[in-house]
């Protein structure tokens, strides 16, 4: 399958081969028919799956299609809803790489920054505007955004929009859509109140998903170095040492730590940045786009400040703090062996974290192979103690896992193999994909046919 053979434009197609895009990804091979279509969309898959292009893709045909040629004020005919700045950011440079010869104008706001610039280019007049929740029911409110000309509508991330508190500005978005309008959902999750949301808002939608196959985790390259507590920083310099290291995100379960390590990197000479929710969206921003353009080598990120972070050919993930939730793990190590690259994810354990690797490793379902070939192992006292972290204190699970089964809920696609993978598509309002196999994405919703944001009649 090829880019042509799914009736692309030609202004597209032009920009596609200019990003290098050969051939569709699973999720693209099957949404974009649909889209095309005008059918609503119930998509399962994650970041990383390609799933962004998946939905812009078909917005830029469509609207392009209906263009006005006449520089006339554009209403907004189609709403991106993502949860975080750094989603709705790297959103807006895919619809600036896909619609460079269409002529498509967007925008992407977002709150922590000055509302002038994103005041300004609505007034200019968008086809297309990428927002996160908070700042468009702002904008919405001071009267800068009028939402009755949207024909097509993308919910991205909704498990995430749950985790993060934001489900209620979203369904007060979704009540100032037109009625009559197409609708994209995305979720890497299908827990039961998501499929509810998605019940209520999606008329008819063909379901796809992208198959969860554990052997995606298989194509990165993973191993655990065991050393204490005191010695990771030690052992976080040692391994960069290595110049094979091109660039590295580093994971740690707090701001805190994020902060400290990024001091010791700094001294000993590394170039390196932290992102983390205490940063302003300047320096997170700035942070990304130094480690992007290779001016940063290491990122230090917390979970939430780095998901949707979407770096081309990221080589390598150091867990310097195994998460707590082993389904992070799988999050976290997607981050690299994208677009067919390989990938390595070092993670690092000490006494206290090994409760937290027995659970990642039921999660993946192997082992993982352990390095001892470093200067800071850790001691055999400490090794074979049976000390671990006291699990209910700290293994609060996100809420959007709490109703599924462990075996089921690795992500859609993490790993290099993973555009190898087969989509699945099924149609019909709201039921899950046959045989899915993935219990979150086969619960019934129970809505029980209550539709309280409006369907298409
Ligand atoms: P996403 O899941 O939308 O965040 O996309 C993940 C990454 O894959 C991004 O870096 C995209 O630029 C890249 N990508 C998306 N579609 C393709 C494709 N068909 N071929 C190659 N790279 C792609």
């Amino acid at each position: 399958m090829s880019f042509e053979n799914l009736n692309l434009i030609e202004p597209i197609l032009r920009a596609l081969k200019t990003e290098g895009y050969t051939k569709p990804t699973p999720i693209q091979e099957e949404a974009i028919p649909i889209v095309l279509k005008g059918r609503d969309l119930l998509g399962c898959a994650q970041t990383g799956t390609g799933k962004t292009a998946a939905f812009a893709i078909p917005i830029l045909q469509i609207l392009s299609a209906d263009q006005k040629q006449d520089n006339s004020h554009r209403p907004i005919r189609s709403l991106i809803l993502t949860p975080t700045r750094e989603l709705a950011v790297q959103i807006g440079e895919s619809f600036t790489a896909y619609g460079k010869h269409t002529g498509m104008r967007h925008t992407v706001i977002y709150g922590g920054v000055s509302q002038h610039s994103q005041t300004e280019a609505l007034k200019r007049g968008v086809d297309i505007l990428i927002a996160t929740p908070g700042r468009l029911l702002d904008l919405m409110n001071q009267r800068f955004v009028h939402l009755q000309h949207v024909k097509m509508f993308v919910l991205d991330e909704a498990d995430r929009m749950l985790d993060m508190g934001f489900i209620n500005d979203v369904k007060k978005v979704i009540s100032k859509l037109p009625v009559k309008r197409q609708t994209l959902f995305f979720s890497a999750t299908m827990p039961p109140v998501i499929l509810m949301l998605a019940d209520s808002i999606l008329f008819e939608p063909v379901n796809v998903e992208v198959t969860p196959v554990s052997s995606t985790v298989d194509a990165i390259q993973q191993s655990v170095y065991y050393v204490s507590k005191g010695d990771k920083k030690n052992l976080l310099i040692h391994l960069l040492k290595d110049k094979a290291i091109e660039s590295a995100l580093v994971f740690t379960r707090t701001k805190h730590v994020a902060d400290r390590i990024t001091k010791e990197l700094v001294k000993a000479g590394v170039s390196t940045a932290a992102i983390h929710g205490n940063k302003s969206q300047n320096a997170r921003q700035n942070a990304l786009n130094g480690f992007k353009n290779r001016q940063i080598r290491v990122l230090i990120a917390t979970d939430i400040a780095a998901r949707g972070i979407d770096v081309d050919s990221l080589s390598h993930v150091i867990n310097y703090e195994l998460p707590n939730v082993p389904e992070t793990y799988v999050h976290r190590i997607g981050r690299t062996g994208r677009a067919g690259l390989s990938g390595v994810a070092m993670s690092f354990c000490d006494g206290e974290e090994k409760a937290y690797l027995k659970d990642i490793q039921k999660l993946i379902g192997k082992q993982l192979p352990v390095n001892d070939s470093h200067p800071y192992p850790m001691s055999q006292s400490e090794l074979h103690s049976n000390y671990e972290a006291p699990k209910k204190e700290v293994r609060k699970k996100p809420s959007s896992h709490k109703h599924g089964n462990k075996s089921s809920s690795l992500p859609a696609n993490t790993g290099g193999s993973h555009w190898a993978n087969k989509a699945k598509k099924t149609e019909g309002g709201g039921s899950p994909p046959a045989g899915s196999g993935n219990n979150k994405f086969s619960q019934k919703s129970n809505s029980g046919g209550k539709k309280f944001l409006g369907k298409k009649p």
